[in-house]
């Protein structure tokens, strides 16, 4: 339902918790944060309001790292239950990703995946995703992130991150909304734009079929054939 993500010089942690507070009037039933720590991808996910995050993560103190990822889940497919709460891991912890929407072509690909050895461990239409990212990857992110959006059928928003290219944030959508914030030490991503206002004030709006490649002082985008496309930002005027 809500989407953060962020990379640059400051804690993501707290960025990512206040991130989602400002989407909390969206609605939710659980929430969760990853945090690359320099060597591994942490995660802190539950059930229950913001505050239980806020409270598990000392305010995002316990996840130190400058990039991160965080979502509020508005559960579609698998209860509210923790273990279906976003982020959403592969099998070694390498690649983690949040998303909104629904994957309606998800049976199948769980069923091929399933096939191919790979053990899923929540119910949501949300892990095929994790899990055909590392079926595909081969070293090129940008590569199999416009891999899987010829595979995936539905509406999506996603922040993903991938361990051997910790110093990246992909952002991704089609029929559900994304944007990228680029403020001063850092860049950001958001479902909406509330989520980023704090930090700036200069926005891309995702159109369906974009990638965002981020990284702490600059951002690329690309199509569906992972070729380069220009974008202009747009100036926020309004306040929340
Ligand atoms: N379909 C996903 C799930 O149920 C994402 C729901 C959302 O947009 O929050 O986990």
């Amino acid at each position: 339902c809500g989407i953060v993500g962020y990379i640059g010089e400051n804690q993501a942690g707290p960025i990512l918790l206040d991130g989602l507070s400002k989407l909390e009037y969206r609605g939710y039933d659980s929430a969760g944060i990853a945090v690359y720590d320099g060597s591994e991808i942490k995660m802190t996910k539950s059930t229950g309001r913001l505050k239980v995050l806020e409270e598990l993560t000392h305010g995002g103190e316990t996840m130190p790292g400058t990039s991160g990822i965080g979502h509020t889940r508005w559960a579609t497919h698998g209860a509210p239950t923790d273990t279906n709460a976003h982020p959403h891991f592969n099998k070694d912890r390498s690649i983690v990703v949040v998303h909104n929407g629904i994957i309606e072509n998800y049976i199948k690909l769980k069923k091929k995946l399933q096939s191919k050895g790979y053990e899923f461990i929540s119910d949501t239409d949300t892990e095929v995703v994790a899990h055909l990212l590392d079926y595909y990857y081969k070293g090129d992110p940008l590569e199999t992130v416009t891999k899987i959006m010829n595979r995936v059928e539905g509406s999506y928003a996603l922040g993903i991150m991938f361990l051997d290219h910790p110093d990246e944030l992909y952002a991704v959508r089609k029929d559900s909304p994304l944007i990228v914030g680029h403020a001063e030490g850092g860049n950001l991503i958001a479902s909406d734009v509330p989520a980023v206002l704090k930090y700036t004030r200069r926005v891309y709006f995702i159109e369906n079929e974009e990638v965002v490649v981020l990284k702490k002082d600059s951002m690329t985008f690309y199509n569906i054939d992972a070729e380069e496309i220009e974008k202009e930002p747009v100036t926020i005027e309004w306040d929340i």
